[in-house]
C-alpha cells in the first residue's frame, strides 16, 4: 500500500494528461517517485503537455495506454478516467494499487481541510468559503474540482492555515485515506447517473467524503433531504445539519431572517439572508453550509460576515450579463442538470424566456414541467436534447427550436418584453455544441454584449 513516506523511488503511472493528471505527475516526481505518464489522446493534440513532461523529465506515452502501465507498482488516475475502466480493473486484478489524484495530493496538504461535495453548489460554496477564509487573514488555498488541482496547490498550504477543497463524485470514487477535518455534503439530486447508475449508488459515493473522519471532525449536511440525512447516520464525526428551520441541535439555520449557527450550545447570528451577495434561495443554503464550515474552522465571526456580504458569485452561475430595454440577461451555463434549472427558475419573480438544451445525461426533464409552465413565457431549445425536453415540458409556454446559440439569442431578443428575464440555464451538458460549459457561457455573454 503506497503511503506518503514510501513514494521515493516507487514506480507510479499517472493515467491522463489533463490538468490534474499533469499536476499529480509533477508533484510525485518532485517527491522522488519514478513517474510514467500515459494518455489516450494523440500526441499532436497535447503539445503543451509534452513540453511540460520533458521539462520535468517524466517519460510518457500518448495515443493509447499500453501494457507499460502495468509495469508500475501504483496507478494514479485523473478524475476523467472512470474507476471501472477496463484497464483499471485489469490493474487491480494484477494487484497494482489504484488511487485518485485527490487522494495522493491530500497526503501533502497542511492545515485544516474543508472538503465540499454535492450535486450542485460545490464551486459556489467552495469559492464562498475561500472568500471567508481570505477575510480571516489566515493563509489559505482553494483547490480541487474547482479548476485548480489540489496537487498544484499543496505546496502552498500552511500548517496554520485552511485548505478549501471542492470534491466531485469522480474524485471520491478513488479515495482511500482522504480525511478532511470538515466535510460538507450539500445536496443530492439525480446527475451523472449515466456513470453511477442509481441515485443510492451516487449518494453512497458522495457520503465517502466522511469515510475517514473521527469524532474530532465535522460532517455538515443538508438536513432537509431524507436521503442525505440517512447517508450520514453512520458517520463517526460530529453531525451538523444546515437547513431553514432550527434543528434544535448544533447546526446552521435561519433565525429571524438571519443566517445563524448553533455551535457547542452557543447561538451566533450573521448577516440577514438579504445581505448575502449571491442571488436565489439555493444560495442561502450554500451560505448556511459555508457559515457552518467556517465556524468549525474557528474563523472569527467578523470575517464570516464580511465574506458572506462581499462574495459576488462565480461566472456562469446565475451571472447577470446585461440589462437591455428593461430585460435582464442571465448566464447560468453551469446549470448542467435538472435541479440547477429548478433553482434558477425559482430565483426570479419576473416572466422568463428560458434557453435550455444540450447533451442529455439521461435526465428526467418532466419533473420541471409545472415550474416551466408557471415561470416561463417562452422556451427556446438547442442541442441534442431539444426534442426530448419539448416532449417533457409541452404545455402553455411557447416553444422554439434554434440550431445554434446565436439563433437562440436572436430569437430571445426579438421576443423579449420589458420586465422579462432571459435565462440561459441549459439543464444539459455542453459537449454536443461546445468544448465545455465555460465556452457555452462565454459565447452567450459575447452574443448578448453585441445586441
Ligand atoms: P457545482 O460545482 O456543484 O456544479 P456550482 O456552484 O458550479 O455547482 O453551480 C452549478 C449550478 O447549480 C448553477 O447553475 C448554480 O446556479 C446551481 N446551484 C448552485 N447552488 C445550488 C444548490 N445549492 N442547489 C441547486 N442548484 C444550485
Amino acid at each position: 500500500m503506497l503511503k506518503r513516506d514510501k513514494i521515493k523511488n516507487t514506480s507510479i503511472t499517472v493515467m491522463g494528461a489533463a490538468r490534474s493528471g499533469m499536476d499529480v505527475a509533477i508533484l510525485l516526481k518532485r517527491k522522488g517517485a519514478s513517474v510514467f505518464l500515459s494518455e489516450m489522446a494523440d500526441i499532436k493534440t497535447k503539445a503543451d503537455a509534452v513540453k511540460v513532461l520533458q521539462i520535468h523529465d517524466i517519460p510518457f506515452e500518448f495515443g493509447g495506454h499500453t501494457e507499460r502501465i502495468f509495469k508500475s507498482e501504483v496507478i494514479v488516475l485523473s478524475p476523467g478516467i472512470p474507476s471501472d475502466h477496463l484497464l483499471v480493473k485489469k490493474a487491480k486484478s494484477r494487484h497494482i494499487e489504484v488511487l485518485g489524484e485527490l487522494e495522493v495530493a491530500s497526503w501533502f496538504c497542511r492545515g485544516k481541510m474543508a472538503a465540499i461535495t454535492g450535486s450542485n453548489g460545490k464551486s459556489t460554496t467552495t469559492a464562498l468559503l475561500g472568500e471567508i477564509a481570505k477575510q480571516s487573514g489566515l493563509p489559505f488555498i482553494v483547490a480541487g474540482n474547482i479548476g485548480t488541482s489540489l496537487s498544484s496547490q499543496v505546496d502552498r498550504s500552511d500548517e496554520k492555515g485552511i485548505a478549501v477543497v471542492e470534491v466531485s463524485n469522480f474524485q471520491l470514487e478513488t479515495i482511500r485515506d482522504f480525511h478532511p477535518k470538515v466535510g460538507v455534503f450539500l445536496n443530492l439530486t439525480p446527475d451523472h447517473l449515466d456513470r453511477h447508475g442509481t441515485l443510492p449508488e451516487y449518494g453512497r459515493i458522495k457520503a465517502r467524503i466522511f469515510e475517514n473522519q473521527t469524532s474530532r471532525d465535522f460532517a455538515i449536511y443538508y438536513g432537509e433531504d431524507a436521503e442525505v440525512v440517512s447517508l450520514v447516520q453512520s458517520v463517526h464525526s460530529q453531525r451538523l445539519p444546515f437547513q431553514t428551520q432550527d434543528p434544535g441541535t448544533d447546526g446552521a439555520f435561519i433565525l429571524d431572517e438571519r443566517l445563524s449557527v448553533r455551535w457547542q450550545n452557543r447561538l451566533v447570528s450573521f448577516c440577514s439572508v438579504y445581505d448575502v451577495g449571491i442571488p436565489g434561495p439555493h444560495n442561502v443554503d450554500n451560505a448556511l453550509a459555508a457559515s457552518m464550515a467556517a465556524v468549525c474552522l474557528d474563523i472569527p465571526k467578523a470575517a464570516i460576515e464580511k465574506g458572506l456580504r462581499s462574495f459576488r458569485g462565480l461566472p456562469h452561475r446565475l451571472e447577470l450579463v446585461r440589462e437591455i430595454n428593461q430585460v435582464r440577461w442571465y448566464n447560468d451555463s453551469k446549470a448542467t442538470n435538472v435541479d440547477s434549472v429548478k433553482c434558477a427558475l425559482d430565483s426570479f419573480e419576473n416572466p422568463i424566456i428560458l434557453i435550455a438544451g444540450g447533451r442529455d445525461k439521461s435526465s428526467d426533464f418532466s419533473v420541471l414541467k409545472d415550474r416551466v409552465q408557471k415561470k416561463t413565457r417562452i422556451v427556446i431549445l438547442i442541442g441534442e436534447a431539444a426534442e426530448k425536453i419539448e416532449r417533457s415540458w409541452e404545455g402553455k409556454s411557447r416553444f422554439f427550436k434554434a440550431d445554434s446559440l446565436s439563433e437562440a439569442v436572436e430569437n430571445a431578443h426579438r421576443l423579449a418584453c420589458p420586465g422579462d428575464v432571459v435565462l440561459l440555464s441549459p439543464g444539459c451538458a455542453s459537449f454536443d455544441m461546445f468544448e465545455n460549459f465555460e465556452e457555452r457561457g462565454n459565447q452567450f455573454k459575447a452574443l448578448v454584449k453585441v445586441l
